[in-house]
């Protein structure tokens, strides 16, 4: 079921109703745009803030203004649950819409797509990503399907290291292929043990079958095949 938003209210037609194109996040000089991402406030103060994207601001005669969102969900709050593959800062976008009070807008945040939040320097904590839409109800993912890595055939969390290796060109997390994250660190040259494997094969093949400065071109002959 969509989780339930304590003081949502109903979106009803009152006359002296306005459209704002912004306004500003009392005692900041933080102005809220529609299209833009926020952070608002829990009824539980323990929990981290909840996203939603700002689909329209209105204010009424007397001045209180309010703000149609767009939920984002976290993890945790999908009916699959964070997997093991879940970004920290991983954000889906829901189709559950609402109204609130934009007093419980508490502060601004930028939601990223995956690629650019991977190309990111520097994780601020108003950096989200989101790379999947949401259905609340039924709780399907849009893209439902998306690339998978590594042995364990993962896809990729941002927050994990992982290693390429220079023969498939697959990604690996060093704990699959038994190494640490401080040995993955250092590594210059990364081989996975298939390729390695390969390798060893070729490398046989090659001194039966061929003269030594054949191997060259074999390992060509291998990318191409790939
Ligand atoms: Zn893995
Ligand atoms: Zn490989």
């Amino acid at each position: 079921m969509a989780k339930t938003r304590p003081g949502s209210l109903a979106p009803k037609s009152k006359p002296g109703k306005k459209d704002l194109d912004y306004f500003t996040i009392r005692g900041t000089n933080k102005v809220v745009r529609v299209g833009d991402c926020v952070l608002m406030r829990p009824p539980d103060n323990g929990k981290p803030p909840y996203v939603a994207r700002v689909e329209k601001i209105e204010s009424d005669s007397r001045n209180n203004v309010k703000v149609r969102v767009r939920w984002y969900y976290r993890p945790e709050e999908s009916l699959g649950g964070r997997r093991q593959f879940h970004g920290a800062k991983e954000l889906f976008l829901s189709d559950h819409y609402d109204v609130q009070s934009a007093q419980t807008i508490e502060g601004k945040c930028i939601v990223h797509s995956f690629k650019n939040y991977s190309k990111l320097e520097n994780v601020g904590a108003e950096d989200y990503f989101c790379r999947f839409e949401y259905k609340a109800v039924t709780g399907a993912f849009t893209p439902d399907r998306v690339a998978v890595y590594c042995k364990c055939e993962m896809p990729y969390n941002p927050d994990d290291l992982m290693v390429q290796c220079e023969g498939c060109k697959d990604w690996y997390h060093p704990a699959c292929v038994d190494m640490t994250i401080e040995e993955a660190k250092m590594l210059d040259h990364f081989v996975c043990f298939e390729c390695t494997e390969d390798d060893a094969k070729r490398s046989q093949n090659g001194f039966h079958s061929s003269p030594v400065s054949d191997s060259d071109e074999k390992v060509e002959t291998k990318r191409r095949k790939r």
